[in-house]
């Protein structure tokens, strides 16, 4: 149940709301919007519903949830999220915020070059992996806490803030203990335990969308996150797996406006991984910033010929400056800014 307060209501009509559910033994997740404030009743909902939460005063309407998934739903909560990242703004509805750099961190100087490269054509958050999920146990997994180590050197070089992956829950506190945002990747989306363990940090998490996963099922996903305390999750379109074969994956454009509509939570989208080829980066890219995500995730490689992950995706430099100038434009049409 949401029980949604009316426009202006009092502190003390809040507080009455949540000591009566405290009362029934249940508990009242306070979540203040820009316009006004909502309650999530959380506890037995045979015994929540029983009570005239429309009589209370300040009580605009007591919503039933049916969905399985509550806080971050739209219905929870109508304003948008905006979370914010060393000076960064992802999911305000002005902005179209670009993570780029390489897939994976290689060495100091394929990430320095990248780094270097991707922030002068404007992008404003860092990506590079230091744990990576391959298909084959034989390919480069990644450099560990080196790569951490190298990222952060990065950080206050280029000044940027940095996304990183975690695979496992044994690592989380350490790819904490270093990166801005956390990520969990699309192989890892129903991995619950992981969910909880990024769910306990106080660093943002994009989530990336499973490749066999619904909408429905991603929502949810974000709400083990939610449900731990983590309030801060960035969802990431990055393609699903379909009958169709001639990308890697299939973006699922469509699912950034779906999204919107059910929840209040900023949705990005990665045309890199989404297509797997370098020539459907700009154009999906394009079609991110005309459907009105929140920004992208783009993997830059300074000779992607050698790269060790992803080389068949990742742009060069000079691709990517192009690519920046003709999403600005689409972006600018929409009303945003990169
Ligand atoms: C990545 O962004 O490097 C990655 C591994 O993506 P995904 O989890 O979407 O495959
Ligand atoms: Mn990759």
């Amino acid at each position: 149940m949401i029980i949604v307060m009316k426009r202006g209501a009092s502190r003390a009509s809040v507080d009455a709301v949540v000591a009566k559910l405290e009362s029934l033994g249940s508990d009242g997740h306070v979540s203040h919007g820009q316009f006004r404030t909502v309650i999530g009743a959380i506890g037995d909902r045979s015994i929540i519903q029983q009570v005239p939460w429309e009589a209370f005063e300040g009580v605009e309407r007591a919503v039933p949830v049916l969905d399985s998934f509550k806080f971050v739903s739209r219905e929870f909560q109508p304003d948008d999220s905006v979370i914010e990242v060393r000076g960064v703004a992802i999911g305000r509805d002005d902005q179209f915020v670009v993570v780029a750099g390489p897939c994976a961190v290689e060495s100091r100087d394929q990430l320095f070059r990248t780094a270097e490269a991707v922030k002068r054509s404007g992008a404003r958050v860092l990506r590079g992996d230091a744990f990576k999920p391959r298909t084959s146990p034989y390919s480069f997994q990644g450099l560990g806490e080196e790569a951490l180590q190298l990222l952060d050197e990065a950080r206050s070089t280029f000044d940027m803030p940095f996304v990183a992956e975690v695979l496992d829950p044994r690592d989380v506190e350490l790819v904490s203990s270093y990166a801005d945002i956390l990520r969990v990747g699309t192989r890892n989306m129903s991995n619950f335990t992981l969910l909880q363990e990024v769910g306990r940090q106080s660093k943002p998490v994009q989530l990336k969308r499973g490749f066999t996963a619904t909408i429905q099922e991603w929502l949810n996903a974000a709400e083990y996150i939610f449900k731990e305390g983590n309030h801060q999750v960035i969802m990431v379109e990055r393609g699903i797996r379909t009958f169709e074969n001639s990308a890697r994956n299939t973006l699922d454009i469509t699912a950034v406006p779906v999204l919107k509509a059910m929840s209040h939570l900023p949705v990005m989208v990665d045309p890199s991984h989404s297509g797997g080829k370098r020539h459907l980066v700009a154009p999906l890219a394009r079609a991110a910033a005309a459907v009105g995500a929140d920004g992208m995730m783009v993997d830059v490689h300074p000779e992607p010929d050698e790269a060790l992950v992803d080389g068949e995706q990742a742009l060069p430099p000079d691709e990517f400056a192009e690519l920046m100038q003709s999403v600005e434009a689409v972006a600018a049409a929409v009303g945003r800014s990169i």
